[in-house]
């Protein structure tokens, strides 16, 4: 909000259409003690971080598991409408954000198996990381997935701030890249699956879990 020398008082909202719309209902009646002449509305275009609609609401849980199978790859899953929506991302999530990372869509996971660490038939699992993540952008999901194109906020152990995930194949084939989004929280020329190997839950990393079990 900014008074200008000649009565114009600017604000810029973000929310809901609702919610605007209802704060400029209000300011059209003019808050109490101010005589409103006239309310102006432009839309503006946010750009950078503040592109995030829904800054500070969580969409839900995410988590990165670490899983040896046929190979070993990092899975990323993201908590959209009941259901973990999955990527297989073979060299892992990274936060320097000139590295971009394949991943693969794969399968979507049930929510109940996201805290699973152990041995199983072909390999083994670790919860690399698990957090809740935010939803931005300008497209509402999953339209946004649908579109191939979905940036979001991760607030995990290791994994914090903005990635994007973005389609590459064609139409809606499986094939996209995670790439970390430029902002507080990147580290450029770091790798953060080496620096930090071992699990958010049991401090064991896949290579002890494959030997040991939990
Ligand atoms: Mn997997």
């Amino acid at each position: 909000m900014r008074n200008a020398e000649n009565g114009t008082v600017t604000v810029h909202a973000e929310g809901s259409s609702p919610a605007v719309e209802a704060l400029v209902a209000y300011l059209r009646r003019g808050p109490r003690g101010a005589a409103v002449v006239d309310v102006v509305v432009q839309d503006v275009r946010v750009e950078g971080h503040e592109q995030f609609a829904l800054r500070g609401v969580s969409a839900g849980s995410f988590v990165v598991q670490e899983h040896a199978a046929t190979t070993r790859h990092f899975d990323l899953r993201l908590e959209v409408a009941g259901l973990m929506r999955s990527w297989a991302v073979p060299k892992g999530p990274s936060l320097d954000p000139s590295v971009k990372r394949l991943a693969l869509q794969v399968a979507d996971h049930d929510i109940e198996r996201n805290p699973f660490e152990g041995r199983t038939d072909a390999g083994g699992v670790v919860v690399w990381d698990s957090g809740h993540y935010e939803q931005g952008g300008r497209v509402p999901w999953p339209e946004a997935l649908e579109r191939g194109h979905a940036v979001f906020v991760l607030h995990g152990t290791k994994l914090q701030g903005g990635f994007a995930l973005q389609r590459t194949g064609p139409g809606g084939g499986s094939q996209w890249l995670l790439v970390k989004r430029r902002d507080d929280w990147a580290r450029p020329g770091s790798d953060v699956v080496a620096e930090q190997p071992a699990s958010v839950v049991s401090g064991r990393t896949l290579d002890e879990v494959l030997r040991y079990g939990i």
